[in-house]
C-alpha cells in the first residue's frame, strides 16, 4: 500500500504538477495499481462531479500500469484536450479516430509495439475491424470510458456504437474496466453495468453538489429577451445551452445587434470539424466571450473560468441538467447558473422537462423550495445547507421584467393601444402615434427598459394569444372588424356587463333574462370594438 501511494505522490508530482491529490482519487488510483497483478478483479464504476480531477485517476495508472491502456471518449473535442495534456506532461499517446488512412493505423501500431502505452479513441473508432484486430494482440491493463452517461443517454438513439462495447470487453480482454461519469442516477449506473460489467462492479460515488455553483431562475415574459438582458449583465465567460442548432443561430443574430462589444458566437454539431475546432480554441482563449450551444458542446471544453451558464431552454434530464451547469465554475471560483422560465414553463400542463419543477415560480401559495436541495433530491442525494441559491440569497427575481407596466397600461387605458402603440409607449419610442395622441404625457411612456419594441410588440400579442398562465390571459383582444389598426387590448374579467351578469345569475328567474341580455351585449361589444374608442372611461 505505501509503495502505491509514493508512486501516485511522485507520479502526479513529476507528470501532472499536481502537489495533493483528494482521497478519493487517491482511493481509486491505488484500487487500480493494487489489481494490477490480481486474478480476481472488481471492475470500478467512479461517479466524481465535473471539475474535480476525474482524469487523474485514470492517467496516473495508465502511465504505472505494465499494459496499454485504451481511453473511450464521446467527443473529438474531449480526445484533442486529453492529448495536449498528455503531451504536455511528456506521456507519449496515440489518438484512433476516423478519417485515418492505413499506413497511418499501422504508424499508430508500430508506436504501440515500441512503448507507448495511452490510446485514446471513440467508440466507433475502437469498434473497426481492422483496429479490433491489432488491438485484441496487445495485452490491454484498463479499459476507459470516459463520460460513461452517454452509453445510457446516447447508446439507444444516434452513438449505437456505444452499446457495441461489451463486444470491445469480450475481444480485447482488457484486465480492469473503468467507467467515469460526473452524474448517473439509478438507470443510468443500470445502463452502464449491463453495457460494460460482466460482474459486479465497485462503486465510487463522489459528492455529486458544485458548492461554488449559485443556481438561479429567471422568470421571464420572452426567453431571447432574457438572453439579452442576461448577456449584458452576467460575469463572462458565459455559455448559453439551447436545445435546437436552430434556436443558437437565431440568437446569435440577436446577441450581436443587442449587445455592443460582447464577443459571441454560435457552436453545434452541425457545423464542420474545422469550424468546431476553430470555436473551441477561440472560446478556450476568450476571456469575455459568450458561446451559444446545442448539448453537443458542453462536454468537449475543459475551460476552467466559465463564470455563467444559462439555459435558454432545459435539457431532458435531471442528469444532463447537472452536467451542464456543471460546465461553469471549474476552477472552484464562485459561478452562476441560470434557468430562463417563461409564462408557458409555468403552466400546470407544460412539463416538458422534469427540471423545470426546480425553478419555476410557484403555484398558488406553495413556498418556494431551495433550488440546490430539489436538484439533489432529484440525483437522489440529502443536503442540509445549500451554499449559494436565488431562494436561499434571498435574492430571487420574482416579477417578469415588464410584467406589471403592461398589466398596468391595459387597466388604466383599455381598449385605447393596439399591441405596436403599446409597444412603443411602454419602451418609450416617440412615433407620430403617440404624439399625436399626447400618449407621450402618459406616465407609463418609456416606463420598460431594455427591450426591442418591435420584439416587445411580439412578446405582447403572443402573450394575450397563446401564453396561458400570464395575467394577460384573462384579457382579450377584440378582432377589429373592417380597417382597424391591429388587435384592441381589454380586460374582460373587468367589464361592467360580466360584474352584473355575475350577480343576477344567483337569481334563479333571472338566468333567462342574462343569457338574452348577454347576446345583447356581446352584439353590441363587436360592433363598437371595431370602432376606434378613444376614452372608453
Ligand atoms: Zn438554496
Amino acid at each position: 500500500m505505501e509503495y502505491y501511494l509514493d508512486s501516485i505522490l511522485t507520479t502526479a508530482r513529476m507528470k501532472f504538477g499536481i502537489t495533493m491529490l483528494k482521497p478519493y482519487q487517491i482511493l481509486v488510483i491505488q484500487r487500480i495499481l493494487e489489481q494490477e497483478d490480481s486474478a480476481q478483479v472488481r471492475h470500478q464504476l467512479v461517479i466524481l462531479p465535473t471539475g474535480t480531477g476525474k482524469s487523474v485517476c485514470f492517467l496516473i495508472p495508465a502511465t504505472l500500469c505494465k499494459g496499454i491502456t485504451v481511453i473511450v471518449y464521446p467527443l473529438l473535442a474531449l480526445m484533442n484536450d486529453q492529448m495536449a495534456k498528455l503531451r504536455k506532461a511528456g506521456i507519449s499517446c496515440v489518438c484512433i479516430r476516423g478519417g485515418q488512412t492505413k499506413q497511418q493505423r499501422d504508424e499508430i501500431f508500430a508506436r504501440l509495439e515500441t512503448g507507448t502505452k495511452i490510446v485514446v479513441t471513440t467508440p466507433e473508432s475502437l469498434m473497426g475491424t481492422y483496429v479490433m484486430k491489432r488491438l485484441s494482440g496487445f495485452t490491454i491493463s484498463l479499459l476507459v470510458v470516459d463520460e460513461a452517461h452517454v452509453i445510457s443517454q446516447w447508446g439507444k438513439g444516434f452513438r449505437p456504437s456505444y452499446l457495441s462495447l461489451t463486444d470491445a470487453v469480450i475481444r480485447l480482454r482488457p484486465h480492469q474496466i473503468l467507467a467515469f461519469t460526473a452524474t448517473a442516477t439509478d438507470r443510468t449506473i443500470r445502463d452502464i453495468r449491463s453495457c460494460l460489467f460482466f460482474s459486479r462492479p465497485l462503486i465510487v460515488k463522489g459528492d455529486i453538489d458544485r458548492p461554488n455553483i449559485i443556481y438561479r431562475s429567471y422568470p421571464t415574459l420572452s426567453r431571447t429577451q432574457a438572453v439579452v438582458e442576461l448577456a449584458r449583465t452576467c460575469t463572462r465567460p458565459a455559455v448559453v445551452f439551447c436545445r435546437t442548432r436552430g434556436d443558437t443561430e437565431r440568437l446569435c443574430i440577436r446577441l450581436l445587434m443587442e449587445t455592443h462589444g460582447i464577443p459571441v458566437r454560435f457552436y453545434h454539431a452541425g457545423l464542420t470539424r474545422e469550424e468546431r475546432e476553430a470555436l473551441e480554441k477561440w472560446f478556450m482563449d476568450s476571456a469575455d466571450g459568450i458561446l451559444l450551444s446545442t448539448s453537443a458542446f458542453g462536454m468537449g471544453v475543459d475551460k476552467k473560468d466559465i463564470r455563467t451558464v444559462i439555459h435558454h431552454r432545459l435539457p431532458a434530464s435531471y442528469e444532463e441538467y447537472l452536467q451542464e451547469s456543471g460546465r461553469a465554475g471549474r476552477d472552484g471560483n464562485t459561478s452562476d447558473a441560470w434557468v430562463v422560465v417563461t409564462s408557458d414553463d409555468m403552466a400546470a400542463e407544460s412539463p416538458y422537462s422534469p427540471v423545470l419543477e426546480t425553478f419555476r415560480l410557484p403555484r398558488n401559495g406553495q413556498a418556494e423550495t431551495c433550488r440546490r436541495r430539489s436538484i439533489l433530491k432529484a440525483m437522489g442525494q440529502e443536503k442540509d445547507e445549500c451554499t449559494g441559491c436565488d431562494v436561499c440569497l434571498g435574492e430571487r427575481k420574482t416579477g417578469m421584467t415588464a410584467q406589471r407596466q403592461i398589466m398596468k397600461l391595459i387597466h388604466r387605458w383599455p381598449f385605447r393601444f393596439d399591441d405596436t402603440v403599446a409597444s412603443f409607449l411602454l419602451c418609450g419610442v416617440k412615433s407620430t402615434r403617440l404624439i399625436h395622441y399626447e400618449d407621450i404625457m402618459n406616465p407609463l411612456f418609456g416606463s420598460v427598459q431594455g427591450w426591442n419594441p418591435k420584439a416587445f410588440s411580439r412578446t405582447l400579442e403572443r402573450l394575450s394569444s397563446e401564453a396561458s398562465m400570464f395575467p394577460v390571459s384573462s384579457l382579450r383582444y377584440l378582432e377589429p372588424t373592417g380597417s382597424g389598426n391591429g388587435k384592441l387590448l381589454y380586460p374582460s374579467g373587468k367589464s361592467l356587463y360580466n360584474a352584473i351578469a355575475s350577480l343576477l345569475r344567483r337569481i334563479d328567474n333571472g338566468y333567462r333574462w342574462i343569457v338574452r341580455k348577454t347576446d345583447f351585449l356581446r352584439r353590441r361589444g363587436k360592433s363598437r370594438g371595431g370602432k376606434k374608442v378613444r376614452k372608453p372611461d
